[in-house]
């Protein structure tokens, strides 16, 4: 690793001022699970001048329930702490799937939820480690043609994407985005509050260099839902998701009532399948049904060359997610 400068921030403001400080040449640090790997590897534009340890700055680490049921997780969060919260336990499931899914305890006892939901792309020629023969140049990284359209994209998009094929590699995300979570990003202009979908664009997030993600905010989940996160992956220990599935449903008399449906690595964004929503909604969900829906979920999928299998995966985990 090349040499930085490293600042511990005591609060929001400080960490704010400390990234202006350095012109777009500085990078904020939670757990660093991911980003000492992207340091290491240096596959940055730009290796950074100085990292700015958000982890110090008191009081982004809570998990809080409101009165009215709404659910507010500090970004930084450990994703330990998230599975491990009795609050998380008891309402919302399918979150506790999905931040033990990810990686190892290790990881999870270092790494946030909020550096989970930022992390990196996974894409193995976007993450080709320059030290090892060069710098591999790709679409993500500014120059030249996505490699994964035409070179090995086994693991990459079967839902299309502008330019660059590498999926979104956050689990928590995909949970997330089935309990409509929002968050909210603090920077030199304010606080504003997003639909988690709205996070999340093709080439990674659309949060800027110096805004800081704070608050996760999860509204009342729907009194008697049922929620589950499933997810294939093909060493069972430890793996990054081939494809993942988050769904949440109410039933009201043997009927759907309401349903909603989130699908991780399929896209280099988490996907909502709204089809397969409307299909259900009304409807009691029996394996027939589930079946169906899981098809029409992956109605308008391009797989690429060595991709195809994802089809079949995604909508098998799509049936298991509304049977069980
Ligand atoms: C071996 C291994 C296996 C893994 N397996 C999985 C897996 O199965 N599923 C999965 O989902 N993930 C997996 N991961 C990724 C892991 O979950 C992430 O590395 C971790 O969650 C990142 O959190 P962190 O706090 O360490 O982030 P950091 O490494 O500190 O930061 C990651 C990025 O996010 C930015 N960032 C972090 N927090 C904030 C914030 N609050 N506001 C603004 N920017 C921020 C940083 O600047 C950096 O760019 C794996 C990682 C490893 C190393």
């Amino acid at each position: 690793m090349k040499a930085f400068h490293h600042y511990n921030a005591r609060s929001i403001d400080q960490a704010l001022s400390l990234i202006k400080d350095h012109d777009g040449q500085a990078r904020f640090i939670a757990g660093g699970t991911d980003l000492l790997g992207v340091l290491k590897d240096d596959i940055l534009p730009r290796y950074p001048l100085a990292i700015i340890n958000i982890k110090t700055i008191p009081g982004l680490d809570e998990i809080e329930e409101k009165k009215d049921g709404t659910i507010t997780i500090g970004a930084l969060s450990k994703l330990a702490h998230v599975a491990g919260s009795p609050v998380i336990q008891k309402h919302l499931p399918a979150l506790v799937e999905a931040a033990q899914a990810v990686a190892t305890p290790e990881i999870r006892n270092m790494g946030t939820i909020g550096g989970n939901l930022c992390q990196d792309t996974r894409c193995w020629y976007y993450r080709y480690p320059h030290q090892m023969g060069g710098r591999i140049q790709c679409f993500r990284k500014g120059k030249g043609p996505c490699l994964a359209l035409k070179g090995d994209n086994r693991y990459h998009s079967i839902a299309g994407g502008k330019g660059c094929v590498a999926v979104c590699p956050s689990d928590t995300a995909i949970a997330l985005v089935a309990l409509d979570a929002r968050i909210v990003i603090i920077g030199p202009q304010g606080e504003r509050e997003i639909p988690i979908m709205d996070f999340y664009t093709n080439m990674g997030t659309i949060l800027k260099p110096d805004e800081i993600l704070k608050t996760i905010i999860i509204p009342p989940v729907l009194a008697e839902s049922k929620q589950i996160f499933l997810k294939f992956t093909l060493r069972k220990p430890i793996d990054f998701a081939v494809v993942s599935v988050a769904s949440l449903i109410k039933e009201e008399d043997g009927m759907c009532t309401d349903v909603r449906i989130a699908l991780g690595a399929v896209a280099p964004t988490p996907v909502r399948a709204y089809s397969a929503e409307d299909m259900l909604r009304g409807n009691s969900i029996d394996t027939a049904l589930a079946e169906e829906a899981a098809q029409q979920a992956v109605k308008g999928f391009k797989p690429l060359s060595m991709n195809a299998y994802k089809i079949e995966i995604t909508k098998t985990l799509i049936k298991r997610s509304l049977v069980q």
